[in-house]
């Protein structure tokens, strides 16, 4: 039977990730991976992340790194085969289109402590404008650590796994959440920010002079353990306290102690409340140490409840470093 093959010797398409931060906003081009294998990535551009201008600024950013980075690659932005975007959060709906009302990139939200000072925003548009913009081409938003755990789930650690986090420890803690097969997203996509949920008090840091985050709570998870954080309550950078520790400086391991047993409890809060049988770990702090965190972090769990937390894996991302690149274009199907 004839089975007509067209377009034989046209090159496979080229999908886009889009990875939006409080600092920089980066974009790839990628090629689907062979069978199971991750994309490809063939271009990265990236730029700090605008914080000036008209309220529309990062999504035309975004629109701009992507014309440049289809500009190295001869492509025209209209021939991708599709947009993942993995932004941090939290996000926002205005008319059902994702906003972003994230306290790094918006002066103008309450609470936050060191916030940008170049404008008032409180949201700033991004599915609306890039959906124009792109035109037809496939487009999916998400939180950064919802996008990384589905990288996870698709070519790192958590490959054929039902019930699955993904915890990222960095500037900030943020958490990507599967249940029963289901990568959970909630009402505005925010499942999974429990970097702003509390894991009880610390000893002569909580009261008045607990943290603030910049999402305006004091002494959340992430405004005590956060790697942003730590110099403003602990008088000591996370890069810092983390080599102090690992060179076996006392005081700087009880700080470290310190800190694993409130990621403990945020571990801990996850598996209780999900039932989950791994975590993988990612971030800039728990990923250069470890050695050092990963032992401490998996005592901690294990100190509660047995019945729950009996035969949990954490695991270090099998992604590593690339989580964050592979983040994006994990949104999209891979062909
Ligand atoms: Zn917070």
């Amino acid at each position: 039977m004839h089975q007509p093959t067209p377009r034989t010797t046209a090159a496979p398409r080229l999908y886009a990730g889009v990875d939006i931060g409080g600092t920089k906003v980066a974009v790839c081009l990628a090629r689907a991976g062979e069978g199971g294998d991750p994309p490809a990535i063939l271009t990265r551009v990236a730029a700090p992340t605008v914080k000036s201008g008209p309220v529309d600024a990062l999504a035309q950013q975004v629109l701009a790194l992507l014309q440049q980075a289809c500009a190295e690659q001869q492509v025209q932005r209209a021939d991708l085969a599709g947009v993942g975007v993995s932004s941090c959060g939290p996000f926002v709906r205005r008319a059902g289109a994702i906003e972003v009302a994230n306290p790094n990139i918006c002066g103008g939200l309450a609470g936050s402590g060191g916030g940008p000072q170049s404008n008032d925003w409180t949201q700033v548009p991004l599915q609306a404008p890039l959906a124009q913009a792109l035109a037809g081409v496939p487009l999916r938003i998400a939180n950064d650590a919802v996008a990384a755990l589905e990288a996870e789930r698709r070519w790192g650690a958590l490959g054929g796994v039902q019930d699955c986090a993904y915890v990222t420890w960095s500037t900030g803690v943020g958490v990507g959440l599967c249940v029963d097969g289901r990568v959970l997203a909630g009402k505005n996509g925010n499942a999974g920010h429990a970097g702003h949920s509390f894991v009880g008090d610390v000893p002569g840091h909580m009261g008045a002079a607990a943290p603030l985050c910049g999402c305006g709570n004091r002494g959340d998870v992430e405004s005590l353990a956060g790697g942003g954080s730590l110099a403003d309550w602990l008088g000591q950078d996370a890069p810092t306290l983390l080599a102090a520790a690992q060179q076996g400086d006392p005081e700087a391991l009880a700080r470290v102690q310190l800190l694993c047993t409130l990621m403990g409890r945020l571990l801990y809060n996850l598996v209780a409340t999900l039932d989950l049988a791994r975590i993988s770990l990612g971030g800039s702090v728990f990923l250069h140490h470890q050695a050092l965190l990963l032992p401490l972090l998996r005592r901690e769990l294990a100190r509660h409840f047995a019945a729950l937390t009996r035969g949990v894996e954490l695991v270090p991302a099998g992604l590593g470093h690339d989580v964050g690149d592979y983040a994006a274009l994990a949104l999209l199907p891979s062909r």
